[in-house]
Formats: structure tokens, C-alpha cells, sequence
């Protein structure tokens, strides 16, 4: 029988972790939580994350940098903002979320076969390339990377996709892609904020 272990130890933290979150816009008012629980109460997803969005905001607090980019919770956040309306602090617990994403994306520390962080990294390199999505590529490549073996199994939904003209094989473009490649990337060479991952 394989034992996990539960117990975090001091030599688990990443030191600094909290104050770099917290320099990303949004994030600012973490340490004014009181560890209410009123996120995780509301939170119509918390059932199903592997830490509640309490557990997060404790755990980012000190310092577990790999517990929390690791875990499910921030890719399964659906940004109803029900937990930012409802928190006594005013903690915008959504846009931690958002900002946690980003980190777990650029330091390439995500739970790994799960499709909702391959799907986001996917969605935001074709807007970037080609300034808007063609569905029929950005679902194969999920599938590729994600869980190829799933294609088999949606083969019958795709195909009847494709019929209907929802599912087109042809790679859409907007006009003038150049553009909005320099909006969204600046003209100092930044990302416009979509993250890039390490190699
Ligand atoms: S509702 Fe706000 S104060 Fe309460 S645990 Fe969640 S983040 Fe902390
Ligand atoms: S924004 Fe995310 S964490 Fe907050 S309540 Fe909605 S699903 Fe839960």
C-alpha cells in the first residue's frame, strides 16, 4: 500500500513565494485573510478541488510553492467570483486564482495530463499567432497532449461536429495579425502577459 505524506515540513517552503503572488495586481491583500472559510463555503467547485480556496490562500501564505501550483484547485476555479463577492476582507480570491494559473503555466509546475492547463496554454498561444481560435485544431492539440486516447472515445461527437459546421478544418486568421501581435506583446518585447513557459 503506497503512504502518502501529509505532514508539510519548514524545508518544503519556497521562500519568497508569497510576496512574489502578492506583487501580481489583485493579489496585494492576501495576508489580510482570517481564515473565515467563507470562499470554501461558496465556492460551488470546492468539492471536487484537492485544497478549498481557504486551503490555497493558507498554503500560498506560507510559502508552499509546489503544494499550490501542483494542486488541482486553481485549474479547476470556473471565475464565478462568488468567493471575491462574498469575502469579509475584500480578497479578490478570483484574481489570485488567475494569478496562480500564471505562475504555474511560466515555472511549468501544473498537474501534468490534466487538460485545463494545456488547454489555457494552447488557447493563448493561438490568439497570440493567428488573433483568433480555430476549435477543431485547439481540441486536437488538447487531446495530443493532454490524453490522446480520449480522441478515440469523441471520435462520433467530432465527426457530427464537423457536420453541422461547428468543427471547421480550416485555420481561421483575423486580418492584420501583426497588430495585434505588437498590442498584446509590446513594443519592448514583454508577453502581454501570457506567460511562457520554461523549457
Ligand atoms: S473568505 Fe476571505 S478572509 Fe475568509 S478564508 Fe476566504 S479569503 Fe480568507
Ligand atoms: S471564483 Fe473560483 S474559487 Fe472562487 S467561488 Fe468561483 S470557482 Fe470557487
Amino acid at each position: 500500500m503506497k503512504i502518502t505524506r501529509t505532514i508539510k515540513y519548514e524545508s518544503d517552503r519556497v521562500k519568497g513565494f508569497c510576496d512574489e503572488i502578492m506583487r501580481i495586481p489583485g493579489c496585494d491583500q492576501l495576508q489580510a485573510c482570517i481564515q473565515c472559510g467563507t470562499c470554501s463555503g461558496i465556492c460551488p467547485l470546492s468539492i471536487y478541488m484537492d485544497y478549498t480556496p481557504r486551503r490555497v490562500i493558507a498554503l500560498v501564505r506560507s510559502d508552499f510553492k509546489n503544494e499550490v501550483l501542483r494542486s488541482h484547485t486553481v485549474w479547476l476555479c470556473a471565475s464565478c467570483y462568488a468567493c471575491t463577492v462574498e469575502c469579509p476582507r475584500q480578497i479578490r480570491i478570483t484574481d489570485i486564482m488567475y494569478g496562480l494559473k500564471q505562475r504555474a503555466i511560466k515555472e511549468g509546475i501544473y498537474p501534468r495530463n490534466f487538460p485545463i492547463p494545456v488547454l489555457a496554454k494552447e488557447f493563448s498561444k493561438m490568439v497570440l499567432r493567428k488573433g483568433r481560435i480555430t476549435e477543431t485544431l485547439l481540441v486536437m492539440r488538447l487531446f495530443l497532449k493532454a490524453n490522446w486516447r480520449a480522441v478515440l472515445g469523441s471520435w462520433r461527437l467530432g465527426f457530427g461536429l464537423m457536420r453541422t459546421g461547428r468543427f471547421v478544418l480550416r485555420s481561421e486568421r483575423i486580418e492584420r495579425q501583426s497588430e495585434l501581435r505588437s498590442m498584446l506583446t509590446g513594443k519592448n518585447g514583454g508577453n502581454g502577459g501570457i506567460p511562457k513557459e520554461k523549457s
